[in-house]
């Protein structure tokens, strides 16, 4: 299923300039309410790119980009593509270990950070074990009034550019000194742009390349799922997940470019503060995840805010509960759609429509330009009819051609052609895809195959229920059961053996959790999803032990 549209494959840079020359006066970016113009915007790219290309980089070269929301983050993505380099997105938050496989792998040569003492301390080491030629630091603790300190004052006199080994410290500022007249670069529009680093359908950390036209296509797509160009200029769209992530880098940064929109920014979710910023800055798109929705609809607060700004509140990333919908509409009073998608397709692949039928439970009709396809899990060549689950596959101008430097795992993610994306699902009559779960994450119990995300939207049925998470534990008899991880809701109380009592009728046996644990929070990965990998882990180390 899907509506094949022409794509006209463009570079990032081109699209960025496009929207600097259209709409020069209009705000860019409102951070913390300080405004910066969209020609102040190209000003800034412009001297940053000269000042990489001053520092070395030329085209090809690896340039890793470790910085929360802050206009640095939109300057020198734009500046590293125009010096002609490949932008590494890496989360501020991962530790040494996660650091240096990245920028190994990738190979990167210059990273920018930021310079808030846990995250420059953590960068500049890896930085020297690795020998990379420059870390950059951009000033973002002075604007944040949580940071202070002595230890903020040592890092700043360190801070102070000096000759010397690699790497050479250098603060933004310097780097911006550094450039003279900028070099022009012959880029294509299929040439890598970013290295988006994923666990994929296996687990394991590797890069999708994703190419200028595969950004620009979902950013095009993008006008078109939200209702053509005529909205061009009008937009504000409210940048609470971080810029290093696909989901924002496309539904954010990508959008907002590509529309001439305000992107405001906010360095890292803080329930306080996204309510307040949404009353001061009135956003028309709000693209977030689960969890934030869910947070959002908890707290009594929202019910004050004013969402009537909001055309869509866009949910990503990771499987939407109906109920935290439910409870999120009824809370704010705003609409929220949900769309699916994954870093291998620049992510987004689907979304329910903005206008028209809102499936609950679906993650939409294919995205523009996108074609679904659903595959027998056992024999892949086999296309599944309407109604039937297996292997959902893309195929689109979004799609990346691999991942860098893993030409087997490259050929193994295609099949003819399309993208094995590793979540099962089926498409209804009406073409709306139902996701049922991750091929990883389903629960091999006695032969049969239980999908936790079942037993988890039956469990966020119940009222005292936050958040949960099913898992497969080790199991003697049948190879693997359920567990059951929930959080309870504030000012909520509820048994384990409530819980499973409330599940008898709504799963089958076999899906019947055979535990259920309750604890004050559950993991989430650094964006805020909600993470198996740690209680698989325990379940794993406790079974062993045993
Ligand atoms: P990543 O590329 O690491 O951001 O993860 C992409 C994965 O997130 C997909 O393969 C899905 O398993 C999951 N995902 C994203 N959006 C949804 C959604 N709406 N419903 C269910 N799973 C989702």
């Amino acid at each position: 299923m899907g509506r094949p549209l022409v794509f006209e494959p463009r570079l990032l840079t081109d699209m960025f300039e496009t929207t600097v020359r259209r709409h020069g006066s209009r705000p860019a970016i409102d951070f913390m309410g300080r405004i910066t113009r969209y020609d102040e915007l190209g000003a800034m790219v412009d001297k940053a790119a000269a000042g990489l290309q001053a520092l070395g980089v030329t085209k090809g070269t690896r340039v890793a980009l470790c910085l929360p929301n802050i206009i640095y983050y939109p300057v020198l993505y734009f500046a590293t593509l125009k010096a002609g380099g490949i932008v590494v997105n890496v989360n501020p938050l991962y530790v040494e270990r996660e650091l240096c496989h990245l920028l190994e792998d990738s190979g990167a040569e210059i990273i920018a950070t930021c310079d808030i003492p846990d995250i420059y301390g953590r960068v500049s080491h890896v930085a020297e074990k690795l020998g990379l030629r420059h870390v950059i630091s951009c000033p973002v603790a002075g604007a944040l009034p949580t940071i202070k300190g002595l230890a903020y004052l040592l890092l700043k006199r360190a801070m102070i550019a000096a000759p010397g080994p690699s790497p050479r410290h250098l603060t933004f500022a310097q780097m911006m000194k550094r450039g003279g007249a900028l070099a022009p670069i012959s880029a294509r529009s299929d040439d890598v742009a970013v290295l988006q680093y994923t666990g994929g359908t296996t687990g394991s950390p590797k890069a999708a390349m994703l190419s200028h036209a595969n950004l620009v296509a979902n950013a095009d797509a993008m006008v078109i799922h939200t209702g053509g160009e005529e909205m061009i200029g009008e937009e504000r769209i409210l940048g609470v997940l971080p810029l290093f992530h696909v989901f924002a880098l496309t539904t954010v940064l990508s959008f907002a470019i590509r529309v001439g929109a305000e992107m405001i920014l906010l360095p890292r979710f803080e329930l306080d503060q996204v309510l307040k910023t949404i009353a001061r800055s009135k956003p028309t798109y709000f693209p977030a995840v689960p969890t934030i929705y869910n947070a959002i609809a908890g707290v009594a607060e929202a019910r004050k805010v004013d969402l009537s700004a909001i055309k869509a509140c866009i949910s990503g990333g990771a499987p939407l509960p109906a109920e935290v919908r439910v409870a999120f509409e009824n809370t704010t009073g705003g609409k929220l759609v949900e769309g699916y998608g994954l870093s291998e397709a620049s992510p987004i692949i689907t979304c329910n429509p903005l206008i028209g039928e809102n499936k609950g439970g679906s993650a939409g009709i294919p995205f523009p330009g996108t074609i679904i396809e659903i595959r027998d899990r056992d024999n892949p060549d086999r296309l599944m009819p309407p109604g039937e689950v297996g292997e959902i596959c893309a195929r689109g101008p979004q799609v990346m051609s691999g991942y860098w430097n893993k030409p087997s795992e490259s050929e193994q993610v295609f099949i003819h052609g399309a993208l094995r994306t590793g979540d099962v699902g089926y498409l209804d009559e009406d073409g709306y895809l139902f996701i049922v779960d991750r091929i990883k994450d389903v629960i091999l119990c006695g032969g049969y195959n239980v999908y936790p995300r079942m037993i988890e939207e039956a469990l966020y049925e119940h009222p005292a229920v936050a958040e949960a998470v099913v898992i497969g534990i080790p199991d003697p008899y049948r190879g693997q059961s359920p567990k059951a991880f929930v959080k309870l809701a504030a000012d909520h109380h509820a048994t384990p053996e409530e819980l499973r009592a409330f599940l008898q009728d709504k799963v089958s046996k076999i899906e019947l959790p055979r535990e259920v644990e309750i604890r004050e929070s559950l993991p989430k990965t650094l964006i805020g999803k909600l993470s198996k990998k740690e209680l698989v882990e325990e379940e794993l180390a406790k079974a062993a032990a045993t």
